[in-house]
């Protein structure tokens, strides 16, 4: 069987298209959703994806603030700013975009948010949620990655699926909402031993590493649903962690780009407008 491409761009489209219908409806009832994402510092890469992630919110018809931060504000100033968008009526939800600098205490700073305009899923109140298996905001890559695997049409229960990666924000997210659907779920990450004898077992394969080729075609079941997270820059290009060769042997696979980046703004956008419904 010919490997499918699992196109993010389009689903993301076609979420993002009734994003704007529900954004439209919102208006007519006074609220008009509104996102602030916070940039501390000028990390190149991190003013790509809040440049888009404004775009995408303008078009969408929401209102968007980048709050821009000097490199070396103290934690004070930062939670300070937090505390302030906490108390804007006018924002649903709040990002702090990620990674930010060494001398600042990421998780104080994520736990400042106000759990019901955390968009990102990140303060510990919506995490512990997630883990109980309770209704909560679902971090955006992991929530537009079970979109994607949804468009395959595979049925997940009783499948293997192998995560590789066990970071908080896509690798140990993926796998909870995985083993939720009824998947038997492994995490692999750099300590485990035999890394291919597990993800060759996998039926759904997650690739979450940030290393760009990792997964290469001996590693993957045939027919598997493979999804690629990473975004690597290799001689300026774009590539992920899996080696396009794999399409030789996988079911379904998500190009990078084009797959899971682009689910991961649209679902920005709809953990805001159901953050702004909630305030309707
Ligand atoms: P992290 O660096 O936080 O996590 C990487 C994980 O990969 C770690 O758990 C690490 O293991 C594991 N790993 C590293 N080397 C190996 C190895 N040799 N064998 C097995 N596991 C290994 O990254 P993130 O989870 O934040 O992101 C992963 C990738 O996804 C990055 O490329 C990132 O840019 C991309 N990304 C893409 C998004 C999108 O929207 N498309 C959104 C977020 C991230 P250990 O824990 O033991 O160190």
């Amino acid at each position: 069987m010919p490997c499918k491409t699992l196109d993010g761009k389009a689903l993301a489209q076609r979420t993002r298209d009734g994003i704007a219908k529900q954004v439209a409806e919102l208006k007519t009832r006074g609220v008009t959703p509104g996102l602030a994402v916070i940039l501390v510092g000028n990390d190149p890469a991190s003013e790509i994806y809040v440049r888009n992630k404004g775009i995408a919110c303008e078009k969408a018809g929401m209102r968007s603030e980048t709050v821009r931060l000097p490199a070396e504000i103290s934690q004070e100033r930062l939670h300070e700013e937090i505390e302030r968008l906490n108390a804007d009526p006018e924002i649903d939800g709040i990002l702090l975009q990620l990674p930010i600098p060494g001398h600042l205490d990421e998780r104080q700073a994520l736990d400042r948010i106000d759990p019901r305009k955390d968009v990102d899923g990140f303060h510990l109140v919506n995490a512990g949620k997630l883990l109980a298996g309770e209704k909560t905001v679902v971090p955006c890559t992991p929530k537009g990655i079970m979109r994607l695997i949804g468009e395959a049409g595979v049925p997940l229960v009783g499948k293997e699926a192998v995560v590789i990666g066990r970071s908080n924000i896509v690798g140990k997210p993926i796998a909870l909402l995985l083993m939720q659907a009824g998947c038997t779920v492994t995490i692999c990450h750099s300590k485990t031993v035999n890394l291919a004898g597990h993800t060759r077992r996998a039926d759904i394969l997650v690739a979450a590493v940030g290393k760009a080729g990792f997964v290469t075609p001996d590693m993957v079941k045939p027919g598997a649903v493979v999804i690629d997270v990473g975004i690597n820059r290799v001689e300026g290009k774009v590539c992920g962690d899996v080696d396009p060769a794999v399409s030789a042997v996988a079911g379904y696979l998500t190009p990078v780009p084009g797959g899971v980046g682009p689910m991961t703004i649209a679902m920005l956008l709809e953990n805001t407008v159901e953050a702004a419904e909630k305030r309707a």
